[in-house]
């Protein structure tokens, strides 16, 4: 397998580019699967504290053997402990559940406007950072206007922002302000969540580079610059999903991967949620 890639955040630190998302990964197994695409090769997961497994992740990681600093570990808060106080109280049990003295990065789960507390949330996260318990920290599901505000608060830009980004929701507008800024973009159900992968454009690609549907999906992502955090708890997909350093898609690929965007969200309006 080639060398995975990595990308470097606006505070200066690394992250690798392909990860391992466990929503819906159950809590009895996700240290198991954990373990599994570490030996694999994978050296990053992607975790929330309302997955309810952050136990299996600091568990998984633990019985890798992997040195600390190998592995880069991100939570998020979720909606319900909005606001300073209670956010620095989540982050506290976060940790305590994964069994580690930091997480790599730290993310707001969901702006929740209608609750207006995701300004203080991120006071909490800029005062995480400064103590290096949260070595990077960012958001998820932030829209311009939520950006904009916590940028211009508190002179902090966030590392990232998770959103929902698959060929059929491509999110360009977002990902060109993201761009301008120095955040990276973040992939979440990356695949879809799997329901996309029987496209005959995405069939075709990957019968002439040949390589899976799914392959051919994730390498879109690396090819954009985004990170991208698949799910599965099969461990030969775990393997098959990491495999995307050795082959490149073209020019015309990439547009006609471009051509599939329109049919929306699969998940949750951010405007609405929480
Ligand atoms: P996904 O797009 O990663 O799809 C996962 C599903 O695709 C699997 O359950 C499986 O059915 C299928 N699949 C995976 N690998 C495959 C392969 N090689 N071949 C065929 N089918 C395959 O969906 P997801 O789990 O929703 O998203 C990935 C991660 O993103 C999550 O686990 C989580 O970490 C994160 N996430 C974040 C948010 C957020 O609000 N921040 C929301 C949803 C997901």
């Amino acid at each position: 397998m080639t060398d995975q890639t990595y990308l470097t955040l606006n505070d200066g630190r690394a992250l690798p580019q392909v990860g391992l998302g466990v929503w819906q990964t159950p809590a009895d197994t996700t240290a198991d699967t954990v373990e599994v695409a570490l030996a694999a090769g994978y050296r990053a997961v992607d975790t929330a504290a309302v997955y309810r497994n952050e136990k299996g992740v600091g568990e998984g990681f633990r019985r890798s053997g992997l040195a600390r600093d190998a592995v880069f570990i991100t939570t998020k808060l979720w909606n319900e402990n909005q606001g300073f106080d209670a956010a620095l109280a989540a982050f506290d049990k976060s940790l305590g559940r994964l069994g580690l003295e930091f997480v790599d990065l730290y993310l707001i789960h969901w702006p929740a406007p209608t609750q207006d507390l995701y300004l203080d949330s991120w006071k909490a996260l800029v005062r995480l950072k400064e103590e290096g318990r949260a070595k990077s920290i960012g958001v998820s599901n932030f829209a311009i206007p939520h950006l904009e505000r916590i940028i211009g608060e508190t002179g902090v830009t966030p590392a990232v922002n998770q959103i929902e980004l698959h060929p059929r929701f491509q999110q360009a507008d977002l990902r060109g302000f993201h761009a301008a800024k120095g955040i990276l973009t973040e992939s979440w159900s990356p695949l879809g969540q799997g329901k996309t992968l029987d496209d005959p454009t995405l069939v075709a690609i990957a019968a002439r580079h040949g390589k899976t549907a799914a392959q051919v999906v994730i390498r879109w992502h690396v090819q954009l610059g985004l990170i991208v955090i698949p799910k599965s708890v099969t461990p030969s997909r775990i393997a098959e999903n990491l495999d995307v350093f050795g082959f490149e898609l073209s020019a015309q690929d990439m547009a006609a991967i471009a051509g599939l965007d329109g049919a929306g969200r699969i998940g949750p309006d951010p405007a609405a949620f929480g």
